[in-house]
């Protein structure tokens, strides 16, 4: 599966091109442990970036929404969007001030975005979604009525232009400054969970699944 989505224009990178990968496997490793995305569309001669979940299914990404919602009412009518998501892996401290950085691993995504129309489909959408936040939860959960899908809009963007950033390892600090008392090193960064909260309303008797007990996104 280790294709290459092939560079275009816009997807080059400028700026230590030696960290942008473009192997679809590397893509869809970072997108598959993600599950918040940023979605840019230019609306009225107004840019926004809003936060939103997605999941990936094959050679897409999904997002879904309310019908109402301004982002989903412009990506329906397929409007240039870019889509990032971001992992951030660690605080990468260095001697001077201008060498501090970040080890992360991002993704950007450029297309247009189509409505999920077709009632089957939309609901493998959901599915996958659903899937893709907390594994397994889809056969712990009632699914959706005919009327939530109705009043829920589902999008697709094709994976087909699209590039990873990675950087990794240690801060790279001017040759003159390795001499300085300063501690340097990478604080590594991780996402995890706490203790499961139960509803204030759980019904007795009911214990936390192992899904939701054993929570991880590697
Ligand atoms: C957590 C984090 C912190 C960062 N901090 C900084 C910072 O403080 N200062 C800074 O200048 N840069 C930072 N970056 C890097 C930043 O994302 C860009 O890569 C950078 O601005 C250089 O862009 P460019 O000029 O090469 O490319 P641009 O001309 O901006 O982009 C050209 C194309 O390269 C690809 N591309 C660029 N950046 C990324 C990326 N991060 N992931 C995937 N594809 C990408 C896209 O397809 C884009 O269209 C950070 C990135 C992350 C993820």
């Amino acid at each position: 599966m280790n294709e290459i989505i092939h560079p275009t224009e816009k997807t080059k990178l400028k700026r230590i091109p030696k960290r942008g990968n473009f192997e679809r496997e590397t893509i869809y490793k970072i997108l598959d442990e993600a599950f918040v995305c940023h979605v840019g569309f230019v609306a009225n001669n107004q840019p926004f970036v809003i936060p939103t979940s997605f999941a990936r299914i094959d050679d897409r990404l999904v997002i879904h929404g309310s019908a109402a919602s301004r982002m989903m009412r412009s990506l329906s009518e397929e409007i240039d969007v870019c889509v990032t998501v971001t992992l951030v892996d660690g605080l990468v401290l260095a001697r001077s001030a201008f060498h501090h950085s970040m080890n992360y691993r991002s993704v950007v995504v450029f297309g247009k975005a189509k409505v999920v129309s077709e009632e089957q489909e939309k609901y493998e959408a959901l599915k996958a979604f659903t899937e893709h936040i907390v594994p397994d939860r889809w056969a712990e959960i009632r699914p959706p009525t005919k009327n939530e899908l109705k009043g829920t809009t589902v999008l697709s963007l094709a994976l087909t232009e699209a590039s990873a950033k990675i950087r990794t390892g240690n801060p790279v600090d001017d040759e003159e400054d390795y001499n300085l008392d300063v501690w340097a090193g990478v604080l590594p960064v991780h996402l995890t969970t706490g203790a499961p909260v139960a509803d204030d309303r759980l019904k007795s008797g009911i214990s936390v699944p192992p899904n939701i007990l054993n929570y991880s996104r590697k």
